[in-house]
């Protein structure tokens, strides 16, 4: 056995990092997965506070077929490992003028709602579902999992690219369907959910639309940290080893050659592939401090634009509150010049647009009886366009956000609350080493896209590989679950082929 990959070293456990273990473990490479924090998950992550269980972030699952594929790879099924369970409807939108839509999958049942706000509206939404299946098929199901490693790839697919109008934006294409204001927002708020601006993505990320309507919107019995610990233990039944508490400090590279891992502990762990779910400036800049070409490519990746950070703070609340919905977007007065506040300003905007997250509305379990578990976020500017103080503003800030929620949706939300943390574009920098507190990493606009983000394997350093949400095709489950089988596929095919040389 000469040149082989003894052993793969994945660094960083979100879903990109443990769906790129399972599936090296899954071809036969012993793989082993470090996490710096105490807990696997990544943005994933779970606070338990005082009996309330709150998912840090992923809580709208979709395409269940990704996960499903992850576990049959070696026979398994996901529904041994995590019972996934259907939400409806997908989400409430809510307006300050008190117009509210059910967000649901059924044909008829959105035709009635936006009928009633819109009668002309009705054909141009079919229309524009037709649209969002169209790039469903192409963006997600055929390009979504294939890596883009030269421009050629890109170059092939730009006539695809360009036939579906990609250069329009996700508000612009649905602008050019659906006429009612408050209807155009409800169809293209999406790209937030992955990171982009719906003024400035473009019209391929309103594919989103056709992913929820084609397998619906899922819950995990037990919140997201059970899926995630669902892929942990179907990692370590494949015989794979998990480390947490585990740091990585430096990648180190010999002639750009990937030659070990060396934990903040001191501890080196040799190895000849490195895989980094880790953020990608992160990863160039101080795990390869002393690579040259890894610290230009930091450099260049500086540059680039980069998503917005969110404010979330999780709350409990003594009672059970009839009425809400397990995801409501609550649209503020403001649309177009909030995002453009959110992702240019250089200061914290007045108003603000929220997303709810009450689990317990799905699965009371994550709340002690008799009580009820929720979060809430803001999209806020990322730390390189705002320089807040986020120590100070934070708690200004969640005061703010309560009392609004106690004004208009959450009667007596502070005589019953019960526990509350927040987490802040500081903790997305200092707790998950995102570049400028990106909640999202690169921002998913067509020029960081596909050949344009960082690509799955580096060309130059021999045995560096990415995965997660600032790789191809970017952020969010489903994102970053192609990514680690666009990564795979390179690793494994090389791995074959130098087994057979
Ligand atoms: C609040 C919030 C809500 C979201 N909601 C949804 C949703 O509803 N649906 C959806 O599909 N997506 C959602 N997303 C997006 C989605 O969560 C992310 O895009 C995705 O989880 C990112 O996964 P990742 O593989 O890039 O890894 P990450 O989750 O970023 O994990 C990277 C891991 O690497 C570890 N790490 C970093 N540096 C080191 C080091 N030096 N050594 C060892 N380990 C290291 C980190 O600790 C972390 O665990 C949300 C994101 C947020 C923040």
């Amino acid at each position: 056995m000469k040149d082989n990959v003894s052993k793969a070293v994945v660094i960083g456990s979100g879903f990109g990092g443990l769906a790129l273990a399972i599936r090296l473990q899954s071809a036969g490479i012993n793989t082993l997965l470090l996490e710096a924090r105490d807990k696997p998950g990544g943005r994933a992550y779970v606070y338990e506070d005082e009996g309330f269980i709150f998912d840090a972030g992923p809580t709208v699952i979709t395409d269940p077929s990704a996960l499903e594929e992850l576990f049959a790879l070696s026979g398994r099924r996901l529904e041994d490992y995590v019972k996934l369970l259907p939400v409806s409807p997908f989400y409430r939108l809510c307006w300050e003028d008190g117009y509210s839509f059910d967000y649901v999958n059924d044909q008829m049942e959105l035709e009635r709602q936006i009928g009633m706000k819109s009668p002309a509206d009705v054909a141009g939404y079919r229309r524009f579902l037709e649209y969002s299946k169209a790039v469903l098929q192409e963006g997600y199901l055929r390009l979504g999992h294939v890596p883009f490693p030269d421009f050629r790839s890109m170059a092939r697919v730009a006539p695809q690219l360009i036939r579906l109008q990609s250069y329009r934006s996700v508000y612009g294409i649905v602008a050019r369907f659906i006429r009612d204001g408050h209807l155009r927002q409800a169809f293209s708020f999406h790209s937030l959910l992955v990171g982009g601006n719906p003024f400035e993505t473009s019209s391929i990320y309103s594919l989103i639309h056709a992913l929820e309507r084609r397998w619906g919107v899922f819950f995990p019995q037990g919140g997201t940290g059970a899926l995630v610990r669902g892929m942990v233990q179907l990692f370590q039944d494949l015989g794979g080893e998990v480390r947490m508490n585990a740091p990585v400090d430096e990648i180190e590279t010999t002639s750009n050659r990937v030659t070990a891992v060396r934990l903040r502990s001191g501890e080196r762990i040799p190895c000849t592939l490195a895989a980094s779910n880790a953020d990608v400036v992160h990863t160039y800049e101080r795990l390869l401090r002393d690579n040259a070409l890894a610290r230009r490519r930091a450099a260049s990746l500086k540059k680039k634009r980069f998503s917005m950070s969110l404010f979330v703070i999780y709350f409990g609340l003594k009672g059970v509150r009839e009425g809400l919905q397990h995801h409501t977007v609550l649209f503020g007065p403001r649309y177009r010049e909030l995002l453009k506040d959110i992702f240019h300003g250089d200061a914290l905007p007045e108003d603000f647009s929220l997303y709810l997250h009450a689990p317990t509305v799905t699965d009371p379990s994550l709340a002690p009886p008799g009580h009820s578990a929720y979060y809430v976020l803001a999209p806020v500017p990322h730390l390189g366009n705002a320089d807040i103080d986020w120590e100070v503003e934070g708690p200004r800030y969640r005061d703010r956000i309560l009392d609004y929620l106690e004004q208009r949706y959450i009667p007596d939300l502070k005589r019953d609350l019960v526990v509350s943390r927040i987490f802040t574009p500081f903790d997305f920098r200092d707790e998950l080493g995102a570049h400028v507190g990106s909640a999202f990493s690169l921002e998913p606009v067509l020029w960081q896209s596909a050949y344009f983000r960082t690509h799955n394997k580096d060309e130059a350093i021999d045995g560096l590989y990415f995965v997660g949400a600032g790789t191809h095709p970017g952020a969010g489950i489903p994102g970053v679950v192609g990514s680690a089988k666009a990564t795979a596929g390179v690793i494994v095919s090389e791995h074959a082929a130098r087994s057979s040389a």
